[in-house]
């Protein structure tokens, strides 16, 4: 069975999505296996990012994800981290078809609802910076 890492992120949380957002992923045969509502710190947030920490965007996509208590969980299914992604629709909201959940709830390609893993090995290496290993029920 396949793990993934998902952020619900700021504006979810401050759009009260958070239970229709994980009804999605649970409709789709995922389930959960770890959760924490966390505030992200700027030095996690650069090792989480580090793959976009040098863009022009980066310090205000680090303001927003900081803004407020963030749900990070972790789901375990078939195929979690394509299940997810697809489920997510791609990074710009503005172009995720309806449907999906950046799609209809997001609003651009910086505030869009929701972070998953892009990979089953940075899911692994996501899920270890965010939860202790005895904190994952898998
Ligand atoms: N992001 C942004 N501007 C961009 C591209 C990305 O603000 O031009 C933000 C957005 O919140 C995105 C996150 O950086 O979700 C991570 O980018 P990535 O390319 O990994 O997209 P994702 O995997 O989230 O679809
Ligand atoms: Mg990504």
């Amino acid at each position: 069975m396949e793990k993934t890492l998902i952020i619900l992120k700021p504006d979810c949380m401050e759009k009260r999505l958070a239970g229709t957002v994980l009804n999605r992923f649970q409709e789709a045969g995922l389930d959960i296996v770890a959760a924490k509502l966390t505030r992200l710190q700027p030095a996690l947030l650069r090792e989480h990012y580090a793959h976009i920490a040098d863009r022009p965007f980066f310090p205000e996509l680090a303001q927003f994800m900081g803004s407020r208590p963030v749900l990070v969980v972790a789901l375990q299914g078939e195929d979690a981290v394509a299940t997810a992604r697809k489920l997510l629709g791609p990074t710009d909201s503005k172009k995720a078809p309806k449907g999906t959940i950046r799609g209809d709830y997001g609003t651009d390609v910086s505030v869009n609802i929701c972070h998953a893993s892009d990979s089953p090995e940075n899911a692994a290496i996501e899920i270890s910076r965010f939860f202790a290993p005895n904190e994952v029920y898998a």
